[in-house]
């Protein structure tokens, strides 16, 4: 269903290069005189969007309505529609003036006229000075640049060239302007001058502005609407307010303003697991479902250890601080977990800090298990890794890529430098089909409780909490038990390890 005062309508579009999807079945309504911003990194297929609605690409599949009529195929120059560039293409020998009547010069208006024979026919005829003349001023107006008509572009601003290029665009009164990453080639400082302005300019014209552009923050100043996308795809369309307070997924929390996001299991009604704690949380997630968690810097309030450890706070020890002009952003480390907090107070590194967030602020996300993640594992000194406490052989020479291990049990790389990896903080990665389970406790590397079982139609998906409350899922053609006592075994290679930080601080002299 179109929505109502549908400008643009995307229904299925996709764009395919040489085999390669890079626009897939993308749907999406604009409304007219909406602000739309696509946002995403470089290479999510923006730009092949944006020039699938000018015209200057055929979608391979899908349709783009405009005011309800099919325009796919239409040809750039028959749509209402203009497109201003990062690279404007200013005539450097003209004047702003000449600069933005160029085009006015050259187009032809129908008319109507009665011909010898009495009858009303439509012809064409080029603008008068005095209507090119009023067009331009008005435009001119608009981009703040009425006192600047006769100056050549050599002497302009970079900023000022944009709006130059701006006024080219709206000078034709289109209904929709294409902008694609406009303030990419300016210096920041005038870059949020000319977002505000931007921003103004829309509101003058009341015409649809679909914007392109990989930076969150300013989608986040300027749109009504922000579409995230990722790898040719939407993954949430909505106000600016919506993506930074409910984004949908880990992707959308993380590329939109700085985030701590964590791994998380529902451990109650309302009440979810990350930062080794029980927080509560306003969220209604199915027991024992893994989430992702967001918890936004801000939201983060540090106060003095004094007095009880409370429901929603843990403990932590400031590791970092940078100034940020108004307030301070501080790393703690809760345990092995960083947590970005911000606060105005001055503290200072090595103190230790209350964390407390409100359960309002906890925004929990589906996520999809596809594999085991533990971020906070380490080496022990037998170059096993340990996972909630419990040592599993695993081949450590994966972390330096042509390494071996010598008969001391360092680490040896190609050059003959040796690594002593003794506590060594890792990420361990464990697939969900790489763990087997025993009902003989003494038979595998871990012990834990069978939690929670789920049956995915061919097999099942088995939950074992481990006695510090960390989480191996696995999938199994047997059946368990709730609250069957098993152990865990995984074979070495099918742990997959990662150093975190620089592994040549394990260098060992
Ligand atoms: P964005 O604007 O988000 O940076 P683009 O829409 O420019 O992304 O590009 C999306 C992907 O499509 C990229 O991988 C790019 O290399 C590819 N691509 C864009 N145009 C063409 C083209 N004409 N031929 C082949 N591949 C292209």
């Amino acid at each position: 269903m179109e929505k109502k005062n549908c400008i643009i309508s995307l229904q299925g579009v996709s764009k395919v290069y040489n085999d390669t999807t890079v626009v897939s079945d993308f749907n999406l309504d604009i409304t007219k005189g909406e602000f739309v911003t696509f946002l995403g990194p470089s290479g999510c297929g923006k730009t092949t969007t944006l020039r699938m609605i000018g015209g200057f690409e055929i979608p391979s599949e899908g349709k783009i309505l405009l005011n309800g009529e099919d325009i796919t195929k239409i040809p750039p120059y028959k749509r209402p529609i203009n497109t201003v560039f990062q690279r404007y293409a200013l005539f450097p020998h003209l004047d702003v003036y000449d600069n933005v009547a160029f085009g006015l010069k050259l187009k032809k208006i129908p008319y109507e006229k009665i011909n010898r024979k009495g009858e009303k026919v439509t012809k064409l005829r080029h603008l008068s000075s005095k209507e090119i003349d009023e067009k331009v001023a008005r435009a001119l107006k608009i981009v703040d640049l009425d006192e600047l008509e006769d100056r050549d572009i050599s002497t302009l601003s970079g900023g000022q060239q944009q709006r130059v290029a701006i006024a080219r665009a709206i000078v034709n009164e289109p209904e929709i302007l294409l902008l694609d990453e406009p303030l990419g080639a300016l210096d920041l400082k005038m870059r949020k001058e000319m977002q505000i302005e931007l921003k103004e300019m829309h509101k003058k014209l009341g015409i649809t502005f679909i914007y392109v552009t990989h930076d969150q923050e300013e989608a986040l100043t300027m749109s009504d609407t922000i579409v995230v996308m990722k790898s040719g795809e939407i993954q949430q369309v909505g106000t600016p307010l919506d993506i930074y307070n409910e984004p949908v997924n880990a992707y959308v929390a993380n590329f939109i303003g700085e985030s701590n996001i964590y791994n998380a299991t529902m451990l109650a009604n309302k009440q979810v697991r990350f930062l080794n704690h029980a927080f509560d949380c306003i969220d209604d997630f199915p027991v024992n479902e893994k989430v992702d968690v967001v918890v936004r810097p801000e939201d983060v309030i540090l106060t003095k250890v004094t007095g009880e450890a409370d429901k929603n706070r843990v403990c932590g020890r400031i590791d970092n601080k940078i100034f940020k002009g108004v307030h301070y952003e501080y790393i703690i480390m809760v345990g092995k977990n960083e947590v970005i907090a911000q606060d105005t107070k001055n503290r200072e590194v090595g103190d230790m800090v209350y964390l407390d967030v409100d359960k309002e602020n906890i925004q929990i996300m589906k996520k999809e298990v596809t594999k085991n993640v533990f971020t906070d594992a380490w080496i022990n000194k037998r170059n096993e890794v340990v996972i909630s406490d419990f040592p599993f052989a695993a081949d450590v020479t994966q972390l330096l890529p042509g390494s071996k291990l010598d008969e001391d049990g360092y680490l040896v790389d190609k050059d003959g430098v040796r690594y002593d990896l003794t506590d060594a903080d890792v990420i361990a990665e464990i697939g969900l089909n790489d763990i087997e389970l025993s009902d003989n406790t003494e038979e595998g590397s871990a012990t834990g409780t069978i939690v929670d079982i789920v049956y995915k139609g061919d097999h099942y998906q088995v939950m074992v909490r481990t006695e510090l409350e960390d989480d191996f899922i696995l999938d199994t053609m047997y059946s368990w038990n709730i609250n069957d006592i098993v152990s865990i075994s995984v074979k070495p290679e099918s742990i997959k390890l990662t150093i975190k930080g620089d592994i040549k601080k394990y260098v060992y002299e």
